[in-house]
């Protein structure tokens, strides 16, 4: 039976709703069979999603799931490079591009695999930020010309590990973020003998803007102020190692909204490199960090889930404005290095969760109690339901919060019973629901009653931990895409927010993007007997690494997934990383499984002396005690449905 209103809604309306194409980048569309689609290279070589987790799921995978699109990863770093690549073309710009990719942004050895290799033909390099982001830099660098660049505090075994790295002969810079590291690299360069290569972090006027825009001005935690780096220029002019400075480096922040920003950043750092180039040091790079946006709302405006420029514009901005202050201070043009790693990363992975349960207030508002005697604030709010146009709008929704509040009072009093406060709640849901009807009918919707649309969405639960795969929505509020996977050709008729498992309330997604400003309500499907599967898009930036162990969940499963004509559906799964198992996180958390077990063993042996458990069922209990533990940590969804459970 189809309603008039299925018919008249398309894949391509579920499309526009759901913004792929404005912040898609090329890489995601629907296809005529409302099902969502993942174009690796921005051409038309597609892979559908849910053939990704239909093979996962033949794998003993199961949603929550992380995929990798690694096309889409290599294609990434290929844009970066050949975007900077252009604009030095363009501009006739001297120097060379000589990106890096800070390690922090994705650890995970598969996806800096695939980045080394993708970026082999640009000598793109590595950042790491940390002792053990530099053990993984130095081993997984390859080449002679391929930076690698040392950022974030430094003690002496981090110096030492970077002149290893001087020593097999790879460009590694140690940039100096305290004035105390570079009496320390001074110190063990001349214990070692290495010729180090040093730079800067210059702490610039220049402040970055969005949510993640502390990494600058006087109070940032990192940098040289202008004093410092006199000082430390001097130092090493009196220690001889005048040629080791070869770089200025700066990092305004992630997520810079606005190119107005980095044009005034690279304005700022290019003044330090010319005049340390005067001052007779060899010099040769200037970095210009991180901060090169994603646009997760796809709204291409200066928001700070957006942003007003292109890669190109980006790319271009910054080697003009070099090249323009070269050009006043007649000095040669550095090569460009840039740390950008949220821009190569984000798009390239997308969370799967599965929608197990609806939790609606409108279903509840079906059920009418009709309590025996009538208390008189039922009765009230009855009357204000009925007259529904005496008053206006936020009138009548004032009215109907105080009666409610009223309601609540007497009972706590004692003067109403359940089936009375029963009857006030659910009329007053519905005089909410009413006036929340009108409000899309006359179109303008006064503030207040913005939050009533969002008190009125159903909950969706869904089967992952904010915790674990999206902290910085929960931390920062940083939106994401989120839309279902398939049944796109149906029109979505109900404003949700989704709710994960976690026993903590912030453990939800109650604002999404929007064109303007945010939403608090996403609209899905209504729930069926079948499997449903919401994508989060754009997350390979910082997600996975960030997660944390709230109510142990844990580590989700992962595939990886390659383009590949010639197999069935296009693609191939290389790799499946299976999540955590509950041993794995109890083990995080000091307890053994041998231990448990055996406790619960102490347990049930009592238990069985008493007779309280049969010496059979005793044995059955703890083999299902210790399978548990080698178990997922996340629900398995029992999908028979209910009427074929009661025949078994
Ligand atoms: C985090 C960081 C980056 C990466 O920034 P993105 O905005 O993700 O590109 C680059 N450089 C430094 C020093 C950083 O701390």
């Amino acid at each position: 039976m189809k309603s008039k209103q299925s018919s008249s809604w398309s894949a391509a309306k579920s499309e526009e709703l759901y913004g792929f194409k404005r912040w898609g980048a090329g890489h995601f569309a629907v296809d005529s069979d409302g099902f969502v689609n993942v174009h690796p290279l921005a051409d038309d070589r597609q892979i559908r999603v849910t053939d990704v987790v239909d093979e996962a799921v033949g794998m003993g995978l199961s949603a929550p799931l992380v995929i990798r699109f690694q096309d889409l990863l290599r294609h990434r770093v290929i844009q970066l490079n050949q975007t900077f690549q252009k604009a030095i073309r363009d501009e006739g710009y001297k120097g060379e591009y000589r990106g890096v990719f800070p390690i922090k942004v994705n650890q995970l050895r598969e996806v800096v695999d695939e980045i080394v290799a993708a970026g082999k033909e640009f000598s793109y390099g590595l950042e790491a930020g940390s002792k053990p982001e530099l053990v993984i830099a130095l081993a997984m660098h390859e080449g002679a010309n391929r930076l690698i660049i040392c950022n974030g505090y430094k003690d002496h075994d981090y110096i030492r590990l970077a002149l290893l790295g001087r020593k097999l002969g790879k460009k590694v810079i140690l940039v100096v973020e305290q004035l105390s590291e570079l009496d320390e690299i001074i110190k063990l360069s001349q214990e070692t003998g290495v010729k180090p290569m040093i730079g800067f972090r210059a702490k610039l006027q220049t402040r970055g803007e969005g949510k993640w825009a502390t990494s600058t001005g006087e109070n940032a935690k990192f940098g040289l102020n202008t004093a410092e780096i006199l000082f430390a220029c001097e130092k090493l002019k009196a220690v001889k190692f005048t040629q080791c400075l070869r770089l200025v480096h700066f990092h305004i922040g992630s997520q810079v909204p606005n190119i107005i920003t980095i044009k005034n950043a690279v304005i700022e750092a290019t003044r330090f490199y010319c005049q340390l180039t005067k001052m007779g040091f060899p010099m040769g790079y200037l970095d210009v960090g991180g901060g090169l946006g994603i646009d997760y709302d796809g709204s291409r405006t200066n928001f700070e889930s957006s942003m007003n420029y292109s890669m190109e514009e980006y790319a271009r901005d910054v080697v003009f404005n070099i090249k323009e202050i070269c050009k006043d201070t007649g000095v040669a043009e550095p090569d460009i290095v840039s740390e950008s790693g949220r821009a190569v990363v984000a798009p390239h992975s997308m969370l799967v969760i599965e929608v197990f349960e609806r939790i609606s207030k409108r279903e509840s508002l079906g059920q009418k109690h009709q309590p025996k005697v009538k208390h008189k604030i039922v009765t009230d709010l009855e009357v204000m339901l009925k007259n529904k146009t005496k008053l206006g709008r936020l009138e009548r929704f004032h009215d109907a919060i105080q009666k409610k509040e009223e309601a609540f009072s007497l009972f706590n009093l004692g003067y109403l019973d359940l089936e009375n406060r029963a009857a006030a709640e659910s009329i007053f849901w519905q005089i909410c629901e009413e006036i929340a009807k009108e409000g899309t009918k006359t179109g303008y919707i006064p503030e207040e009653l913005h939050d009533l649309e969002a008190m009125l969405a159903d909950q969706y639960v869904c089967n992952f931990s904010v915790f674990q795969s999206l902290l910085d929505h929960w931390a920062l509020k940083q939106l994401f895409p989120i839309a279902p996977l398939h049944r796109l050709k149906e029109k979505p008729s109900v404003n949700a927010i989704l709710v994960d498992i976690t026993c903590d309330s912030d453990g939800k997604i109650s604002s999404f993007i929007d064109l303007q400003d945010v939403k608090e309500y996403v609209r899905l499907h209504p729930l069926n007997s079948k499997p449903y599967y919401l994508g989060i898009f754009l997350t390979g930036a910082y997600q996975d690494i960030m997660g944390d162990l709230h109510n142990l969940f844990g580590r989700v499963d992962e595939v990886h997934v390659f383009l590949e004509d010639d197999e069935p559906n296009g693609f191939y799964i290389e790799e499946t990383l299976r999540g955590s198992q509950i041993a794995d996180v109890i083990e995080g958390v000091q307890y053994q499984k041998e231990d448990l077990a055996r406790r619960m063993k102490v347990m049930i042996d009592a238990a069985t002396r008493k007779d309280q458990i049969k010496p059979r069922e005793g044995v059955r209990l703890l083999e299902m005690f210790e399978t548990q533990m080698l178990d997922k940590t996340y629900l398995n969804i029992d999908r028979t449905p209910a009427r074929k459970k009661k025949k078994t």
